[in-house]
């Protein structure tokens, strides 16, 4: 485990060395085969969109004002009863605009300058997240088989916890998920568990913390319907703050209603019945289907590089492979990019040097293309 170092940006770095390649060889952006993709790459389902137009014909009819800032009780019910199975109950729930403003919201129940731990490698944005809120940063660095075990010696005040991870693609398993459960309830450590990729899961890996004992007296769960259901470009997810949990510094469930009412007067009511409809039968269906889709991508991808003899990990649970490339990954990626015009991430933007993050967020055309490029020379 060791404090973070500073990183440079990384994604204007990839921008402009894409944009010098491209106008270099005289090429269009769609000559690329993009698997540094975080997005997904099929539109919005019909439930969904059939739910926005009424939502906007409703409110064409009838005024509908502010809602409550928290959510409306429909949504939060219905996340309850599907996602919860009535575990959690409804008040518990908190509807944002996805993980990123779950996560904001939530570092104003810590004082400035608290100590706050991130996984090595994983999700960039958390340290920009806990950097722009001026807190302490520790990081706790993965085993040689990226898996992530409690800290013995840090005195944090949370954790935040990626599971499955970005971008390792791999979930904790019951036991070591129960390992972190139990170090933060034994020292008041409260843990933010992100589960942007939980429908991705493909075995009995825990999709919520909350299937772990002990779980509601330290952990505060965020879930997006981003990755799930494709609503990068609408903005929907919620975090669940259990009744039992206490800050180390003391705040609990009536404190976090109080902070989501001042921050902010609560999300879009369209977008919100757009949920509605995703969490119906049929929009279920649908985000088995696409998930079941992005992996198969994944798995196949993982396939095509482990048969030309190279290491990767992941894939999984989530449709992200992390390939061992050795030395700068920033100069893998532009051989990659120069070589087969294909786009990766490099792994120094994770905290992790020597590896390339790929996306299995692809289409079958853009497979077949990956095919071409890596297995006919
Ligand atoms: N958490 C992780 C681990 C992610 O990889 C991402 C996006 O790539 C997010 C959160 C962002 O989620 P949202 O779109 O709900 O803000």
């Amino acid at each position: 485990m060791t404090l973070v170092k500073e990183e440079p940006m990384l994604f204007p770095w990839i921008a402009k060395t894409k944009a010098e390649f491209l106008k270099e060889r005289g090429l269009k952006k769609e000559d690329l085969i993009n698997l540094g993709i975080g997005d997904v790459s099929y539109p919005l389902s019909k439930v969904v969109t059939e739910a926005i137009k009424d939502a906007a014909d409703e409110m064409s009819t009838h005024v509908i004002g502010y809602g409550d800032e928290c959510g409306l009780d429909e949504l939060k019910e219905k996340v309850a009863a599907t996602v919860y199975q009535d575990k959690i109950c409804k008040d518990e729930v908190f509807i944002t605009e996805g993980i990123a403003n779950s996560l904001s919201h939530l570092m104003t129940l810590f004082k400035e300058g608290s100590t706050i731990g991130v996984l090595s490698p994983t999700y960039p944005v958390y340290k920009s997240l806990l950097k722009t809120h001026r807190m302490n940063i520790y990081e706790v660095e993965s085993d040689d088989a990226f898996e992530f075990h409690p800290p013995d010696n840090a005195h944090l005040d949370a954790m935040i916890i990626c599971s499955p991870n970005n971008p390792t693609g791999k979930a904790f398993a019951k036991e070591s998920l129960s390992s972190w459960v139990r170090w933060a309830n034994e020292r008041g450590v409260t843990l933010l568990f992100d589960a942007a990729y939980e429908c991705f899961i493909d075995d009995e890996s825990p999709s919520s913390i909350y299937e772990i004992e002990g779980a509601k007296n330290c952990a505060i769960e965020c879930v997006s319907f981003s990755k799930s259901m494709g609503f990068t470009g609408l903005r929907l997810g919620f975090f669940v703050f259990p009744k039992k949990l206490m800050t180390k510094g003391g705040l609990g469930l009536d404190f976090c209603k109080d902070l989501i009412c001042s921050k902010t007067n609560g999300v879009s009511y369209v977008i919100q019945k757009a949920g509605l409809a995703a969490l119906s039968p049929e929009g279920l269906k649908e985000r088995e289907d696409k998930a079941a889709h992005y992996l198969k991508m994944t798995k196949t991808l993982k396939s095509y590089l482990q048969n030309a003899g190279e290491t990767v990990v992941g894939g999984d649970h989530a449709p992200y492979l992390f390939w061992k490339v050795g030395g700068s990954s920033k100069e893998k990626f532009k051989s990659l990019l120069h070589e087969k015009c294909i786009v990766t991430v490099p792994g120094i933007g994770f905290g992790m040097e020597g590896y390339l993050r790929l996306s299995g967020f692809i289409t079958d055309e853009t497979l077949e293309r990956v095919k071409k490029a890596l297995c006919q020379g």
